[in-house]
């Protein structure tokens, strides 16, 4: 086995491009664990930790988050998303946070990824870069199925990129544990009120992370209908009704975690207790 250590976008390219079957390595928590696992035995690893320009993380109205921004530097900046902040305060543990990247979440591209159900829910963009160019993505069109995403092999995650939503999103997740543990299901919400948009993102509890676009559309009409003003609060009934809707969304199944009535049954008090906390951020 062969190890490049880059320095620079364009040697990683020009890596992935030359070498087939080129490994990208980032922090390594989930490449070291499938390659202690024995189910990766990679030839050629691109170790991309210290590329600079992989670290850029600008906040001007629009977010770019380059792959190589951790966790822990995503607690200790202002991300321009609290939901994102909260899905990375729940990731493994602090060790872990100080390694993990955003560019590996994607990169797995695992159901049960944390951050994941945050970027579906801001609408975000992947963008990918080759020797031959770049491509920009949504989150949606990007991730394909479990573990599955349209990223060629001679592709590299550079960023995820987002329009500042403002303060009014979540994250939440039910596991085992509150740290160490993948997630059973997750729900990310986010109210941007100056695009007038709801984005709900649900994680483990389908092929893919979902967007459950008709709780979407019914706390649309709540927030339209009190003029998008926060802090407002919403009905009990209201507040359940979106539970029900962001549940109704899911496709899961039963497995070790859980087993899928119990995901859905989460999913929804989620769903409620997130569009409650939400709706009273001001
Ligand atoms: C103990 C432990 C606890 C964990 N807890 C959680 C948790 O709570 N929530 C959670 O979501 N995850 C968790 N994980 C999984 C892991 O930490 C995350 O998925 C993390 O984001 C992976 O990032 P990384 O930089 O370590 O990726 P790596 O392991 O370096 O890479 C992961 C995959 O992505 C590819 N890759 C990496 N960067 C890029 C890039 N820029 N472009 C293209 N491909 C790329 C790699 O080739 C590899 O296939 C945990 C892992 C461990 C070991």
């Amino acid at each position: 086995m062969s190890v490049h250590i880059a320095r620079q976008v364009d040697d990683v390219l020009e890596n992935l491009s030359s070498v087939k079957n080129a490994t990208i390595l980032a922090g390594g928590t989930d490449l070291l664990v499938e390659i202690n696992f024995g189910r990766q035995r990679p030839t050629h690893i691109v170790a991309i930790d210290r590329v600079e320009e992989l670290k850029d993380l600008s906040r001007n109205g629009h977010v770019r988050m380059g792959a190589g921004v951790t966790y822990t530097r995503m607690l200790e900046t202002d991300i321009g998303s609290p939901a994102l902040q909260e899905a990375a305060r729940t990731i493994g543990s602090p060790q872990i946070r100080n390694a993990a990247t955003i560019g590996g979440n994607l990169g797995t591209c695992s159901p049960a990824g944390d951050a994941l159900p945050v970027l579906a829910a801001l609408d975000a963009t992947v963008v990918l870069k080759s020797s031959k160019g770049e491509r920009r993505l949504a989150f949606g069109d990007f991730m394909t199925g479990p573990k599955k995403s349209v990223r060629r092999p001679d592709e590299l995650i550079v960023a995820a990129e987002w329009d500042d939503a403002g303060a009014a999103q979540t994250y939440m997740f039910a596991a085992t544990r509150n740290a160490m543990a993948i997630s059973i299901s997750g729900l990310a919400l986010v109210a941007d009120r100056e695009r007038r948009r709801v984005g709900v993102g649900l994680g483990s509890c389908g092929p893919t992370i979902i967007r459950a676009s008709e709780a979407e559309r019914f706390a649309e009409g709540l927030f339209e209908e009190a003029g998008w003003e926060l802090p407002h609060r919403p009905s009990e009934a209201a507040a359940k009704e979106f539970g029900r809707l962001a549940a109704g969304a899911a496709k899961p199944i039963d497995d070790v975690r859980g087993t899928a009535a119990y995901r859905r049954h989460v999913l929804a008090v989620m769903g409620e207790r997130s569009l409650t906390r939400v709706a009273a951020i001001a």
